[in-house]
């Protein structure tokens, strides 16, 4: 039994209802399961046998029908040790899981393939979304697989220049709006209230949130059956905090971990409404009116997971903290020269947070993390300029060791 439970009143709602806020008191739904049904599903299942993926996972996920799965091969991207960086911070253990492998080159994805297989099994025929960049390239290519109608909308000029390539060549009808990303959001939510037939997976989609919580169990299965003891993101809308929580506490739940990891929410100083409620210790989270940040993934003022992740954080005795523009970029020039993982300014911030909180002494060295880097660095070649600009010299040998000071070969050396 799958039921789309209300987050605040408790409020069911069948599966296969098409709402997306509790139909009682207006607050954010979310999928529940008959949990000891699963546990019996999961011994018959061979669901071990299958590679890393989001739909290794099928057993844990609200479709029942595989024939409409609508897959690009996503998951089972690389949890990558991260010595070099972990000795520069001052950490023993630091793993990066970099969803810039994905299809679209962002976790996205992983949400896209079970929102998108949903719109199927309800008969929808057109999806719509809000987006700062990600959201629309992963919801475009898998509508295009789908052979649905894809609307999307965004900031004007506000959207990095990659990830707009990409929602354009996968066929998506962009509509560039005069406002923020909250504006936009509150434009397609109010869309798809009107026309019944325009489904809408932005994050407020509680079956989009089941497909990004395999990020969750890909991470305790990579480190063989265990929970990490910190898990650090980016947050943006907070819907990928709490998607991962619930990941986490269904595999503690079953039996398939003995821990749970303590989650820590990154965001941009100029974006931080819910790290600012974190550090005050309030219950509520006041919006920020013009959001500002190099890190356009979460450049978001009001986000509408918020309690949900205030949730996430209070129930795993986690945090939230704050991170500059130029820790970012710094984090994220040197993700790439430590480790040769080039990701997005936003990805970068959950590693700026983790050096500043072992700063401040508030992670023990032994402690084994996890940086979730959401998205590819090649999405935002705008922030290309930091990189540094190639030497040049003429096609001859002797300009080339001379600009780079190689020494010519001894022969006597060599003897
Ligand atoms: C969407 C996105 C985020 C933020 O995720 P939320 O679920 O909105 O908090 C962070 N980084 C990247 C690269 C993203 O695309
Ligand atoms: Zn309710």
């Amino acid at each position: 039994m799958i039921r789309q439970v209300c987050i605040n009143c408790g409020e069911e709602h069948e599966a296969d209802e098409i709402v997306y806020f509790c139909r009682r008191c207006g607050d954010l739904l979310e999928i529940e399961y008959d949990y000891e049904e699963l546990a019996e599903r999961l011994e018959r299942s061979d669901w071990r046998s299958l590679p890393l993926s989001v739909w290794r996972y099928r057993d844990f996920l609200p479709i029942r029908d595989l024939s409409k799965v609508v897959s690009l091969n996503e998951g089972g991207t690389g949890l990558h040790l991260c010595s070099r960086l972990a000795k520069v911070i001052g950490l023993k253990r630091v793993y990066v899981k970099n969803e810039g492998e994905n299809p679209t080159g962002s976790f996205k994805d992983r949400g896209m393939t079970v929102g998108v297989t949903k719109a199927l099994e309800l008969n929808m025929k057109t999806v719509i979304c809000a987006s700062t960049g990600n959201t629309s390239a992963s919801l475009a290519a898998y509508a295009a697989k789908a052979g649905l109608r894809c609307i999307v909308l965004v900031p004007s000029g506000k959207i990095a220049y990659g990830k707009l390539v990409q929602a354009l060549a996968y066929g998506a009808e962009i509509v560039q709006v005069r406002g923020n990303f909250d504006q936009a959001l509150r434009t397609v939510i109010e869309l798809s209230e009107r026309h019944g037939e325009v489904y809408l997976l932005n994050s407020i989609n509680p079956y989009r949130l089941e497909g990004q919580k395999s990020l969750a169990y890909e991470v305790c299965d990579q480190l063989g059956g265990r929970a990490p003891d910190r898990v650090v993101l980016p947050v943006g809308n907070a819907g990928n905090i709490s998607a991962l929580w619930k990941g986490f506490t269904e595999f503690y739940r079953l039996g398939l971990v003995d821990s749970l990891p303590r989650m820590v929410g990154v965001q941009a100083e100029g974006a931080s409404p819910i790290a600012q409620a974190i550090k005050r210790g309030s219950d509520v989270v006041t919006p920020v009116e013009n959001p500002e940040t190099v890190a356009t993934a979460i450049r978001i003022g009001a986000p509408v997971s918020w309690k949900k992740a205030l949730r996430a954080i209070r129930d795993s005795d986690g945090t939230a903290e704050t991170v500059t523009d130029e820790e970012i970029l710094e984090a994220q020039s040197m993700l790439a020269r430590c480790e040769g993982l080039f990701v997005e300014p936003a990805s970068a911030s959950s590693i700026a947070g983790l050096k500043k909180m072992v700063e401040l002494g508030e992670i023990d060295r032994d402690e084994t993390v996890v940086c979730v880097a959401t998205g590819h660095g090649l999405k935002d070649p705008d922030v290309m300029r930091r990189v540094g600009k190639p030497l040049e010299a003429d096609a001859d040998v002797q300009s080339i060791e001379r600009l780079l000071g190689l020494t010519r070969p001894s022969r006597i050396e060599a003897s």
